[in-house]
Order: C-alpha cells, then sequence, then structure tokens
C-alpha cells in the first residue's frame, strides 16, 4: 500500500514526487513516457534548464526523485481507478496498486491542426507558445494559425517577435471583420482559405499551400491548439467537470472525489510552461502531505 501514487511522470508529476520524497511518504510515479514536448527539439524558459532537450530534462528530474529510497518509478499505463473504502485501487496495462492517495499529473490531450504534414514540422519550426519559442522565431516570416475567439490575442503576442505575419484560419473559423480591420491597419496579410499543405525539409517549415492554390513563403508558424483532460481511465471515478469540461478541484486541487488530486496542466485545463507545472506540483504535494499528516497526527 502507498502514501500515494502520482500518475504522470512530466515535470508537475516528478516535482511532486521529490517533494513526497523529502516528505517520507511511499510514494509510486506511474509514467507512460509520453509527455506533451515529446515533439520539441528544445525546451526553454526553466531558469538553470534553459535550452535542454525535453528527454535530457526528463531524465535528471527522475534522476533527483530517485535518489529516495521511499519514491520508485514505473513505466506503464493506468487504465482505470476505482475505490476501495477510502483507499485506491489502480490498474494498468501490466499491474494493480492500492493507495491512500491519488495525485493526476498526466497533462493534457493535445489536438493539433487537421493539416498534411503538421507533425514533420510542429516542435521544430511550428508552435503554439511563444513564450517557449517565438525567441527563436523572432524578426521571421511567420504564420499565425489561429480561430475567431483567439486571433486578436495571438497576433498581438506574435506581432512581439515579428513584424512579418501571414494570419490564416482552418477555414471554419473565418476572420471577422473587426479583426480584418486590425489585421489591415497593422499591415498585415492574411488569407481565409484553409491551409492544405505545409512543405519544407529537415523539420523546418519553407511554404504553405492553400485550397485556393495558392501558397505562401515562410519560415515557421504559431498554431491554435485544442486541449481536454477527458482521460479514459477517469470514467470509472468520474469526477465533476466544470462547464468547459476541465476538471473542477479547488485551490489545492483536490477533485470532487476525496483523495484524488489534480496538478500542473491537469489541474488548470490549459497549456503552460515546465517551470509552472513543476512548481504546481511542489505546491499541491505539500497539501496532500498535509491532509496525510493530519491523519496520521
Ligand atoms: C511543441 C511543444 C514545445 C514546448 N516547448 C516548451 C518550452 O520550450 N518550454 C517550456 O517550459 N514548456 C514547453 N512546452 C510545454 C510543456 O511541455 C508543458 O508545459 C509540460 O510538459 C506540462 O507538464 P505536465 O507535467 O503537466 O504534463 P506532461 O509533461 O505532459 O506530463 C504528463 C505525463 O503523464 C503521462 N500520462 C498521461 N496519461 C497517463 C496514463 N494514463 N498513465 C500513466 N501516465 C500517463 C504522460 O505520458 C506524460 O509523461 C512545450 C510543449 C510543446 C507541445
Amino acid at each position: 500500500m502507498y502514501d500515494v501514487i502520482v500518475i504522470g511522470g512530466g515535470p508537475a508529476g516528478l516535482s511532486a514526487a521529490l517533494n513526497f520524497g523529502r516528505g517520507l511518504k511511499e510514494t509510486l510515479v506511474i509514467d507512460a513516457g509520453e509527455p506533451r514536448n515529446k515533439v520539441a527539439e528544445v525546451s526553454n524558459g526553466f531558469l538553470t534548464q534553459d535550452d535542454i532537450s525535453p528527454y535530457e530534462f526528463r531524465e535528471k528530474a527522475r534522476k533527483d526523485v530517485l535518489k529516495y529510497d521511499n519514491v520508485s518509478l514505473t513505466n506503464d499505463r493506468v487504465t482505470d481507478i476505482n475505490k476501495d473504502g477510502e483507499d485506491f485501487i489502480i490498474s494498468t496495462e501490466l499491474d494493480e496498486f492500492k493507495s491512500r492517495q491519488v495525485l493526476l499529473a498526466t497533462g493534457l490531450k493535445e489536438e493539433t491542426p487537421d493539416i498534411e504534414n503538421f507533425d514533420e514540422f510542429y516542435g521544430t519550426s511550428a508552435f503554439y507558445c511563444p513564450w517557449c519559442d517565438g525567441y527563436e522565431l523572432k524578426g521571421k516570416r511567420i504564420a499565425v494559425m489561429a480561430d475567431e475567439d483567439s486571433t486578436s490575442n495571438l497576433v498581438m503576442l506574435i506581432a512581439n517577435w515579428s513584424d512579418d505575419l501571414i494570419i490564416c484560419t482552418d477555414g471554419k473559423s473565418l476572420l471577422n471583420d473587426e479583426d480584418k480591420a486590425m489585421l489591415k491597419n497593422k499591415g498585415f496579410d492574411y488569407n481565409e482559405s484553409p491551409v492544405s499543405k505545409m512543405v519544407g525539409s529537415d523539420g523546418m517549415l519553407e511554404k504553405l499551400e492553400f485550397e485556393d492554390g495558392t501558397s505562401e513563403v515562410v519560415e515557421g508558424m504559431f498554431a491554435k491548439m485544442n486541449w481536454e483532460t477527458d482521460f479514459e481511465f477517469l470514467e470509472t471515478l468520474g469526477p465533476d467537470r466544470e462547464d468547459d469540461g476541465g476538471l473542477r478541484t479547488n485551490p489545492v486541487g483536490e477533485t470532487s472525489v476525496k483523495g484524488l488530486f489534480t496538478a500542473g496542466e491537469t489541474k488548470t485545463g490549459v497549456s503552460s510552461q515546465l517551470i509552472n507545472a513543476a512548481a504546481s506540483g511542489a505546491d499541491v504535494a505539500k497539501s496532500m502531505m498535509i491532509g496525510l499528516m493530519k491523519e496520521e497526527f
């Protein structure tokens, strides 16, 4: 029986596990090994860890955590969680485990734009987060692919790094009159025909082809993604959801199921950065331990 099972070994889960280790709690991290940034060549913006490969970051983090004898890690995927009285039964593809508390640090499920070849460029010259990758594309010819709710905000952000922008859409979310007026005023090009194909080599984007037969030379892209936390393994427990589908939690990350907590991007339901996810994992772990300590005292 573990005190805590952490599901997900990204920065949120491993930062939590580091704190559980130091708090003398018997802890198991179960990680399917597919962090959202697995497509990225480098990760930026984490103090002392700037410009590091996501793989190296994860290996260093795992090493920190596994120094503590009371923390172990298994490479496996959780398929179901059930309650047994106050405790949790966690089923995985390979095994079954029991714990007093569970921390969901499973990140986000990400839906990328439906464009031919998108995956060839995602993480090397096509991105969604300007805070992570804007610096690398500064001054370049950048395509910005947003939807009707995000165009003005995304264009305003990306314009910080380059004034050579072409705004495109998925063909379904067309630009509204206000956005068109703003783009004209700022001197940015746009094409409302859906992008049909991305062209380039070695991960470096060179051209966008549009369904209307035109094309645009570009050197990079920022595109809006869709994210959700609707993981199948949560179906049995069915924690309460907000109207937007995100998990309903109290400020310290506890869901409507007592003892089931969330941290990192699973808690916020939106994309952030490694440093935010790690901080969230550390914060939530301490709140969880205070609960255990109160029970034990
Ligand atoms: C292309 C790209 C570039 C990025 N660049 C940067 C950058 O430069 N700087 C930066 O700070 N951030 C960057 N990010 C964002 C960063 O990846 C996230 O902020 C961070 O990974 C979130 O951490 P997390 O711990 O919440 O989730 P994740 O890192 O996604 O970790 C979740 C973990 O849970 C595991 N998991 C999921 N389901 C299960 C299950 N059923 N059983 C077991 N394990 C499971 C996954 O396999 C994964 O290992 C980038 C993201 C992308 C997509």
